[in-house]
């Protein structure tokens, strides 16, 4: 494996005048690449490597082989749904026909604006919320663009004195950061041993200056939120709205909708819970969805079916602006409608019931080895808080086993660690998501490794504190890179 491309830059691979490319000589004079008018000509140094072909071509498969996705193996990251993205949608987005530049007039793009329509009324229907956006580019940005809804709701009611958003402490970061961004101030409220929203705390935040309360159900910590008919009754009775971080939507799937638990806005992650491949940055997309009375505030552009069948863009004026370009990342819509199809109306809640089973098949079989902070019945994700005290985990011991040590010992194993000190409810948060996808094969496999690993950690605790043994690199040292940031490569 550690053959001469192995973790180079491609820099390091090049060699001065090496090329790629050949071309002919121009028959025009004056005119060839070799003898460009000197005006033209760069004078400074160029930072580009300079490779033939195979080298580029060896070092970007070398690279791409020491990744690791959801194609290559288990990835159970909780909050994060990494569930398999059917090879189908990206078929269906590369065709032709969905390629098409963004200024193209409507009556060309007929076909896409009816993928755009139907999507946002699929999206209307499992959520139970009146209309969909397909605008915002993420979750966070579809959070951003829900908070300026609930914004501009109050300020065209004339009442600007709202200028706080609730969010409970189990929350997923962006919460705070987008209601922060869109210009509220974050009032923080507790939750109960359970991990559910302490009902308690909430009561004395209530009051004229609230513009609403940020919630995800089932919570961070895979439980479902039993109060939330009194919770959204006492928001709505201060005058407040109701926002659904609705990331992780793939538990409520045909099985219970925002809209009838009384939220107003929220916000799906197409990229999460209807298959487009996802992290790393790549294009996302988080469709707003608003109750009936709040529609004329949504983005413009608007997709709308016009009576003659015929689709057209619109942009409403008391809408609160433009949040992307054009119709933003079209190709995860079209992804998020080819696995709708494929799935069916009668399938899709199988996929949100197959998670919870898989979920809570996990949790039972490793409780033994693992503690296990909130018992019953979880949704799609659940929390472990590190090993159980007779494995090594005890934290009132300082050299206990970590679980940052037990993450780092699975991908000797060939896994994907889960999501570790998320939420920070706990001092050794271990938060697992397996999604429907996975095989039992698969998980009694990973229930497996993570037995051993337990076991390892009891009878040889330093192994496991110095994992990975079998990775490409060890461990990093975590300290080192936050101390001392290197963000430039040193030969440029
Ligand atoms: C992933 C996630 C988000 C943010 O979504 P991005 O597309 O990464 O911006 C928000 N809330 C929850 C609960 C999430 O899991």
């Amino acid at each position: 494996m550690n053959n001469v491309y192995y973790g180079k830059l491609v820099f390091e691979l090049s060699k001065p005048g090496r090329v790629g490319y050949s071309l002919p000589k121009s028959e025009i004079s004056g005119y060839s690449l070799n003898e460009l008018p000197e005006a033209l000509q760069r004078q400074g140094k160029t930072i580009l490597p300079e490779c033939d072909e195979l080298t580029v071509v060896r070092h970007y498969t070398n690279m791409s082989n020491n990744n690791f996705g959801v194609d290559t193996g288990f990835y159970p990251l909780g909050s994060c749904t990494m569930k398999y993205n059917p090879k189908i949608n990206e078929e269906l987005c590369a065709l032709p026909a969905f390629n098409r530049h963004p200024s193209t007039p409507v009556e060309f793009v007929q076909g896409s604006l009816k993928v755009y329509d139907e999507v946002q009324k699929t999206l209307s229907e499992i959520s139970g919320l009146s209309r969909f956006t397909l605008n915002p580019y993420a979750g966070a940005h579809g959070e951003l663009t829900g908070l300026m809804v609930i914004k501009s709701y109050h300020q065209q009611r004339g009442d600007n004195a709202r200028t706080k958003i609730i969010v409970p402490n189990s929350a997923h970061g962006t919460n705070p950061a987008s209601a922060a961004v869109a210009g509220f101030k974050v009032v923080e409220v507790k939750s109960l041993a359970d991990g559910t929203v302490d009902v308690e705390d909430l009561k004395p935040l209530l009051g004229p200056d609230v513009a609403g309360m940020m919630m995800t159900n089932p919570n961070t910590l895979g439980i479902f939120e039993r109060n939330i008919p009194e919770i959204a009754r006492l928001v709505h009775d201060c005058g407040g709205l109701m926002y659904y971080d609705g990331a992780n939507l793939n538990p409520m799937l045909g099985v219970c909708r925002p809209g009838d638990m009384g939220f107003d806005v929220m916000h799906i992650n197409l990229h999460k819970t209807f298959s487009t491949p996802h992290g790393g940055g790549g294009p996302g997309s988080g469709p707003v969805g608003v109750r009936k009375g709040l529609e004329h505030l949504l983005p413009n552009p608007q997709v709308e079916k016009l009576a003659d069948g015929s689709y057209t863009l619109q942009c409403g004026k008391n809408s609160l602006g433009s949040i992307s370009t054009f119709l933003s990342n079209f190709t995860v819509i079209i992804r998020a409608y080819a696995y709708l199809l494929s799935l069916g109306k009668e399938n899709v809640p199988m996929a949100g019931k197959l998670s919870v089973l898989n979920a809570n098949y996990i949790k039972e079989c490793l409780r033994s080895h693992y503690e296990l902070p909130i018992e019953g019945l979880c949704k799609h994700e659940f929390v472990f808080d590190g090993l159980r005290p007779e494995f090594g985990g005890d934290h009132h011991d300082d050299s206990h086993v970590t679980t940052l040590d037990v993450a780092k010992r699975l991908l000797d194993y060939g896994f994907h660690a889960p999501t570790i000190y998320f939420p920070l409810l706990f001092h050794e948060a271990l938060m697992i998501e397996p999604t429907e996808t996975e095989s039992k094969d698969t998980l009694d496999d990973f229930i497996a490794v993570m037995k051993r690993i337990a076991e390892e950690a009891r009878d040889d605790r330093e192994m496991v504190k110095t994992a990975p043994h079998h990775t490409p690199i060890r461990r990093l040292d975590d300290v080192k890179a936050v101390r001392e940031p290197k963000f430039t490569f040193k030969n440029l």
